[in-house]
């Protein structure tokens, strides 16, 4: 049989599924006559134990190795690299793929900006997995750059882009959850998943369309806010899931039912923990629940990631799930609500589209639901949730600075709410952000220093002209 392979960044000591990598690898290997593995690959995986397990795996055939969702992973990069130049094909897919292998707008005018990874891979391939298919087909031949979602570099070292198809919900019903491998001292072992991801929306309603809005200045080049860029944002202004997939609408009930049924159970024979990915997943909760049961599955845990005003205006269609789930022994597991921040301007600026008040009046009705449903409902820091808190921020102000200790003091947020550690903002060189930074360059003459295929915004990251 044909081998192919998809590496993908992971953290050390986990086991959970990735939805992506492994729903491709199912698509590829039910649909073509290549067998296809995804290897989990963490920091601290060792290159070279790397490369001769890929090449055990690959033995007499061509390898073709795919990477997505490397979350600006440098040195899997350069991994790639130097997998290409030792002959294997390789190919950049999943989110961003399309402008990471382009680089970031502009760069061959102004030469502190990304120039992106074509040097890395042999194409990139944007949209749905099964778009690889007659490429796969044609590979051998040369007979493959007219596949859709294709970019590769011609002789005349132009990068050349076919338009990509829309995602099919056929291609969408099946993961084989069992195809996810480790590097360990003998070779490849299998990793056992303990919790998997379900997808339901494909992209995010808030980014739906683009709408025009105003972002201050960082506050180390003006502390009055008075200076502000005009920008067309869809979604919120830093996010990757926005820029990258818009909103594409929803799956069809069936076609999720159809994902939660490819998912292994565990001890007890339940379906493992999910996180089912819809940003507004309330309205269908109690369908959802209801109709996996009728199907004979026996749920144990769905965890939710919200958008905070969402949340609020669906608490009757939770309440109705939080009954049907006390009857059926589910818990749910609010595991992240995108808060990002506890100052209005702030929140502005992020683009987030709600105000701190949602975000407060989100955790009290949190907290209430916790005393009615002690059992089915979580959704504390102390249950796993991991809520969204971006900071620091450009914005940050000693105002800002306040209100948000204000706030932590006032509705004690430190006690359920903060996570652990905040992230700091991360400007893609594709997001809305990124947009507004350029423009600052070009207004204000400065530059500021590229980290890879992120964009340095604090003061440190001014470059000396
Ligand atoms: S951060 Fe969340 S709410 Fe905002 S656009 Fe992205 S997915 Fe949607």
């Amino acid at each position: 049989m044909k081998k192919m392979a998809i590496i993908t960044s992971y953290f050390d000591g986990e086991s959970y599924g990735l939805l992506g990598p492994q729903m491709a690898a199912t698509v590829i290997q039910e649909n073509t006559p290549f067998e296809c593995i995804v290897i989990a690959v963490t920091h601290s995986d060792d290159k070279a134990v790397l490369t001769k397990a890929l090449f055990g795996y690959f033995g007499k055939e061509m390898p073709i190795v795919g990477f997505s969702s490397l979350n600006g992973r440098e040195d899997i990069f350069l991994f790639a690299k130097a997998l290409k130049a030792e002959g294997a094909i390789t190919f950049l897919a999943g989110p961003q793929s399309d402008v990471d292998f382009l680089g970031e707008t502009g760069w061959r005018d102004y030469p502190h900006r990304f120039r992106g990874f074509s040097e890395a891979f042999s194409f990139a391939l944007q949209g749905p997995a099964e778009q690889v298919f007659p490429v796969l087909e044609g590979i051998s031949n040369g007979q493959w750059k007219n596949a859709s979602g294709l970019l590769y570099t011609d002789d005349d070292c132009r990068i050349v882009q076919t338009p990509r198809q829309s995602w099919k919900n056929k291609f969408l019903r099946r993961v084989r959850w069992n195809n996810l491998y480790r590097v360990g001292q003998t070779g490849l072992e299998n990793l056992t998943i303990i919790s998997g991801q379900v997808i339901q929306h494909i992209g995010c309603p808030h980014a739906a369309q683009a709408k025009p809005v105003e972002l201050v200045y960082p506050y180390h080049l003006d502390s009055k806010g008075e200076k502000r860029i005009r920008l067309k944002l869809k979604g919120c202004s830093f996010c990757d899931v926005s820029s990258d997939k818009g909103f594409h609408g929803a799956l069809d009930l069936d076609t999720v039912l159809s994902q939660i049924a490819c998912l292994p159970e565990d001890a007890e024979g339940r379906t493992i923990s999910f996180e089912l990915i819809n940003e507004n997943a309330l309205p269908g909760l109690h369908r959802l629940i209801q109709e996996s049961s009728g199907r004979g599955m026996s749920l144990s845990q769905i965890k939710l990631t919200l958008r905070a005003d969402w949340f609020l205006s669906n608490e009757n269609h939770l309440r109705e799930a939080l009954h049907l789930a006390r009857k059926l022994r589910i818990r749910i597991l609010l595991s992240s609500i995108g808060f990002e921040s506890f100052d209005d301007r702030i929140l502005r600026n992020l683009n987030k589209g709600l105000t701190v008040k949602t975000n407060i009046d989100a955790i009290l009705l949190m907290r209430r639901l916790k005393k009615e449903f002690p059992l089915q409902w979580a959704y504390s820091n102390r249950d796993g949730a991991i809520h969204g808190l971006i900071h620091p921020t450009p914005w940050d102000s000693p105002e800002t600075d306040s209100h948000i200790q204000q706030i932590t003091a006032s509705c004690h947020i430190h006690l359920d709410i903060l996570p652990a550690h905040s992230v700091p903002l991360i400007i893609h060189h594709a997001s809305g952000l990124a947009d507004w930074i350029r423009e600052i360059e070009t207004s204000e003459e400065i530059c500021f220093e590229r980290y890879v295929s992120v964009i340095g915004w604090w003061n440190e990251a001014l470059l000396k002209m």
